[in-house]
Formats: structure tokens, sequence, C-alpha cells
């Protein structure tokens, strides 16, 4: 089975990376997501809150998240500037 979260190459632009989150420009939506680097459906909340602050720490304070949709199975999700 391929995840193409994780065969994350870097093709795109990458903010930040470490040993749990990596935060990098979708290819598809042109916006940045974060995604867990572990392939793992389901986050708790503290993991959750722990990849949205690192977003808050690069970005500002003004974002907004979307959850997965397409790859259900590796968690992610697109971060929104601005509201
Ligand atoms: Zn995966
Ligand atoms: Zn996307």
């Amino acid at each position: 089975m391929t995840c193409s979260l994780c065969e994350r190459e870097k093709k795109t632009k990458w903010h930040y990376h470490d040993e749990r989150i990596s935060i990098f420009e979708c290819e598809s939506c042109k916006v940045p997501m974060w995604v867990w680097n572990e392939h793992k459906a389901k986050l708790s909340k503290k993991q959750i809150e722990y990849g949205r602050g690192m977003c808050r720490k690069l970005f500002g304070e003004d974002l907004s998240f979307r959850g997965p949709k397409k790859i259900l199975n590796h968690y992610h999700e697109h971060v929104k500037r601005g509201g």
C-alpha cells in the first residue's frame, strides 16, 4: 500500500519539520498543510493541538483548519489563513 502522505517528497515548499509533524504546501490546493509524520488515522486532541499550535507559530493566530477529506487514513489538516 502506498500513501502519498507517507511518501512526502520535498517537491513543494516546506515550512517546518520535526519528529512529530511536517508542514508543507499542498500540491493541489496550494495552501499549507500539516501532516502527522506517522501513518495514523486518528490523533489525540493533544496531538492535533500540537500541529495547530505549530502552524500558529509560523503563520499567525488567524487561521482555520480543514480536516482530512480524501486521505482518511493518515491525519493531516489544511491551513487557511485569515479566517
Ligand atoms: Zn501515510
Ligand atoms: Zn490539498
